[in-house]
């Protein structure tokens, strides 16, 4: 199994390479040069398999000879064994036929923990093989930072720092970065905003010098092994509920696109997905795509689901390159025109390809936090703003038809105070961490400057 990037232009690597190379060197993003297809006895198969047992199923054909089966299943043990719920992405019922798939019950209560535990278990095992050390630098709005912190915490062959934009993080998730206590995790508080962390994590990559002296390595929501972690719960949410004989239907909240984009892959590994429904809150360029065919950036709004709050959405750049045939080089061209004048029109062709496979809808502040309220009265359930924006789109497809499945990205507690503001009740931590706020934190303020951040990792790395 190898991997071709998006613009045609770099190398095709294993598993493995894909993995710890994060982005490609043309700039794309790595996809595999075919995606197995899962027989549908196989598919049946998965129905009521503990989740680990069908994670291994799903995952094995994708990694080549990366990882020996053996090595997979201890990763994947470990990676969930830390989970608050014996399913680890239960389902729930919301209404006759609307489920909510519950993707919070991992250590940092975001649906991000189903990836980052794995990989930084299958970075583990890499690198112990290789000798080899890398030093793990990225930034974040807050989910996945803090589950980067969680998942690498102690491992030996690792150094991870976390960029956040100081001030403008939820203080759950500050305190899921800035309270483990592993020696080998760096939390950093930038004097700037989330753009602000981004662009400072891209010049570092773009320091050739810097990045080899470091071993520079990317975990963030572009990286191929973290997609294909995600594939596994449509899976077994979908067979849960009947699939293969009777297809489903899944509402994404979307923001970089990594998750519905999992989503994608396993409707072309053969699970009968009858409708995948892209949910945006009111930084709607994904849902704008599909209505007006122009893949347009536009300003970035703050709302209450910031996880959200994406101009550009990375994975979107894989899709695309399905739809438009898998033509690296139009891809590279259409990413040129992004990058030099904000958008660009999807090729006609294309755009039906992508209106096929996708559906699409948005919520505006005041509908998110309705729909807060409006399901808690109905099912007693706490949505968080993530969601809710999730569910409420949901709603609006047809009627009938398949079962639909929302996925529930993030815990309330992770967002209590935009869902105190709609419901009047303030969602607490669950027990496993409600010590939360009485641990110490740990954190370094940084200047928004290169060189000063540069020179503080080199001062804290293992070396
Ligand atoms: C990251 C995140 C999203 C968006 O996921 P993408 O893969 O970027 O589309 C939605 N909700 C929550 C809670 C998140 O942390």
């Amino acid at each position: 199994m190898n991997y071709i990037s998006t613009r045609g232009q770099a190398p095709r690597l294993n598993f493995e390479e894909t993995m710890l190379a994060g982005l490609a060197r043309d700039g794309g993003l790595y996809v595999p040069e075919a995606v197995p297809a899962m027989p549908r006895d196989e598919i049946a198969a998965l129905a009521g398999l503990p989740y680990e047992e069908a994670a291994l199923r799903v995952m094995r054909p994708f990694l080549g000879e990366s990882f020996s089966p053996a090595e997979l299943g201890e990763a994947i043990a470990a990676a969930y064994a830390g989970f608050g719920h014996p399913a680890r992405a239960p389902l729930v019922q919301l209404a006759p036929d609307h489920f909510l798939l519950e993707l919070f019950h991992g250590p940092t209560l975001a649906f991000k923990d189903f990836a980052m535990q794995l990989i930084a278990q299958l970075f583990e095992i890499a690198l112990a093989r290789s000798g080899r050390r890398v030093t793990i630098v990225g930034a974040t709005s807050g989910d996945t930072g803090s589950a980067a912190i969680e998942a690498f915490g102690g491992l030996d062959n690792v150094d991870v720092f976390i960029l956040f934009p100081e001030g403008r993080v939820s203080e759950v998730q500050r305190r899921q970065m800035t309270t483990p206590d592993a020696a080998n995790v760096h939390a950093l508080a930038l004097d700037g905003d989330f753009d602000a962390c981004q662009a400072q994590v891209k010049a570092m990559f773009n320091e050739f010098d810097f990045r080899d002296r470091v071993g520079l390595a990317g975990v963030n929501s572009i990286n191929w092994a973290r997609v294909l972690a995600q594939v596994v719960y449509y899976f077994t949410a979908a067979t849960n509920l009947g699939a293969p004989h009777r297809p489903v239907r899944f509402t994404v909240p979307t923001g970089n696109f990594g998750d519905i984009y999992a989503g994608h892959v396993a409707r072309a590994m053969g699970l009968p997905i009858e409708r995948l429904v892209i949910a945006t809150n009111v930084n709607d360029i994904l849902h704008r795509t599909l209505e007006t065919g122009r893949h347009a950036t536009t300003g970035v709004t703050a709302t209450i689901s910031p996880s959200m709050d994406i101009q550009v959405s990375s994975n979107f750049e894989r899709a695309l390159f399905d739809a438009l045939g898998r033509d690296g080089r139009a891809v590279a061209q259409l990413m040129d025109e992004l990058r030099a004048e904000g958008g660009f029109a999807v090729p006609q062709g294309a755009l039906e390809a992508l209106r096929e496979g996708f559906a699409s809808g948005r919520a505006s502040e005041e509908e998110t936090a309705a729909e807060i309220v409006r399901t808690h009265a109905e099912t007693g359930l706490l949505l968080c703003p993530h969601s809710a924006v999730g569910v409420k789109v949901a709603r609006e497809q047809p009627a009938g038809g398949a079962p639909m499945i929302t996925l529930a990205t993030a815990h309330p507690a992770k967002f209590p105070d935009a869902v105190e503001a709609a419901t009047g009740l303030r969602p607490g931590l669950p027990p496993r961490m409600s010590d939360l706020f009485d641990r110490p934190e740990r954190v370094t303020c940084v200047p928004n400057e290169l060189g000063a951040i540069e020179a503080l990792i080199e001062e804290r790395i293992t070396r």
